[in-house]
């Protein structure tokens, strides 16, 4: 390499090193993301219990009157289709169990948290975007968040245990405390904090019981927590938190005479199907044996008023969700109040979820505030699918391609004009008063290149 030409790299090094480039300046005035996911908390949770914390949270920043989910409204999907912005079918997430039709293989929930070919299948989440982009991110039991994508894993992740107690209100704090100091110790970025409540509650005793309502104070106790700690860890002035959900939460009217069950179909045998997934709340998915899709389809569609069956190509294509090569020939859901029995009644839950999501039992949480929202906003309802956008424009990244549209969150922004956030002056570095007024350092460097690209020439 001859001087002239190493003289030209060193002032391209120069452009890019810290305190002289754009890049950095930026980095400094990017405020933080706090991503909060209370599993399972339904639109309306706060209007039968008191919620000092959440309405506080909503007088300081923006509520949503209510958001729907992406369907199948399920944990793994939803909570994939917030940090990607893509609906399930585009995703690929499209069920909480890991399966495979030809080896028979099915997985449960916590199992399939850790099984990274269910995730990693060609959608990049936001944690490793904005890694690619410089930023570090923390995953603090969000579902997706403990598994490698394109071989990159989050910066920082916790995984629950297979007995992981997720009600566990001291645990949430000590969680919370855990994530403040990966933002004022670790330097992260952005976190994801999932809580698995009020999900099991509501599942186990029912939306409509005392004890999903002691379960939804003891959530709204939390968000104090959290915005308690937010401030004392002086992040108030560049944190913003966002607090949301996957779905709703339905009761399940388990003493129905019209209870949906396959062992009592006429028409219908489990000899001629190859593979099934059923007895997971209000949705199922079938592989009829080699020629007789149409035999089982014709058997299936009026076998209950309450159960609507479809073959892939026919489930309305509104959901986005039947589009994938993972969703089997036959698939159904039943109406709100049902589930879908199998081989056997061996579904005992109060409350349900996974049903339509114009079902307003499905509809779900948004709250956010920070220093980018504006204050006391309450706007109106829309789909998860376009969160994500929202959230690589608080990190200001550039996302990746998705389903979701900026323009529908940007109203909720201090300063809505279009674009990623411009950057703080950079400050002059020493002996730039030496530069003509009005000269960045960008422009600066350009110029040095320039003067010494004419060396070289
Ligand atoms: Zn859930």
């Amino acid at each position: 390499m001859g001087c002239p030409t190493v003289l030209l790299a060193a002032a391209l090094l120069t452009l890019l090193a810290p305190g002289t480039g754009a890049p950095i300046s930026r980095k400094a005035s990017r405020n933080k993301l706090l991503l909060v996911s209370f599993d399972g908390f339904r639109w309306d949770y706060d209007q039968d219990v008191d919620t000092p914390n959440l309405d506080a949270m909503a007088l300081d920043g923006v509520k949503a009157r209510y958001m729907t989910p992406a369907f199948v409204t399920m944990t793994s999907p939803c909570h994939f289709t917030l940090v990607t912005g893509r609906y399930i079918e585009n995703h690929g997430v499209v069920h909480n169990m890991f399966y495979n039709t030809t080896s028979k293989v099915k997985l449960p929930y916590h199992a399939t948290l850790g099984i990274r070919t269910w995730w990693d299948n060609g959608s990049l989440p936001i944690w490793i975007t904005a890694q690619k982009q410089g930023l570090r991110t923390g995953s603090f039991f969000y579902p997706g968040g403990n598994v490698t994508y394109q071989d990159t894993a989050v910066t920082l992740s916790e995984k629950e245990g297979v007995l992981h107690n997720y009600a566990d209100e001291k645990a949430w704090r000590t969680n919370i405390d855990t994530v403040m100091r990966w933002f004022t110790e670790e330097g992260l970025d952005l976190v994801t904090l999932y809580f698995g409540e009020p999900d099991s509650t509501g599942h186990k005793y029912g939306p409509e019981s005392q004890q999903r309502r002691d379960m939804v104070m003891q959530v709204d106790r939390t968000v104090g927590y959290l915005r308690d700690r937010i401030r004392s860890s002086g992040l108030e002035g560049s944190l913003n938190l966002v607090i949301t959900s996957d779905h709703g939460m339905a009761t399940v009217n388990k003493k129905a005479p019209d209870l949906v069950e396959f062992h009592k179909f006429p028409n219908f045998t489990f000899k001629d199907i190859a593979f099934e997934l059923l007895d997971y709340g209000p949705s199922g998915m079938l592989v009829p044996k080699e020629g007789l899709l149409e035999k089982v389809y014709t058997a299936l569609k009026g076998a209950h008023p309450r159960l609507h069956v479809y073959t892939k190509e026919s489930f309305p294509a509104s959901l986005r969700y039947a589009n994938n090569p993972r969703i089997t020939p036959l698939l159904m859901f039943s109406d709100p109040g049902y589930v879908i029995h199998g081989r056997l009644n061996v579904q005992f839950n109060n409350g349900e979820h996974g049903y339509h999501n114009e079902v307003m039992d499905m509809k779900t949480i948004f709250r956010a505030a920070g220093p980018s929202f504006k204050r006391g906003l309450e706007v109106e309802p829309f789909e998860s699918v376009h969160v994500y956008e929202l959230l690589c424009r608080l990190l200001g990244i550039v996302p990746e391609p998705n389903d979701g549209s900026l323009g529908v969150l940007l109203p909720t922004l201090r300063d809505p004009s279009p674009g990623p956030p411009s950057p703080r002056p950079p400050t002059p570095p020493s002996g730039s008063a030496l530069l003509p007024r009005g000269w960045s350092p960008l422009v600066m460097g350009l110029s040095v290149a320039t003067v010494l690209l004419a060396k070289v020439a």
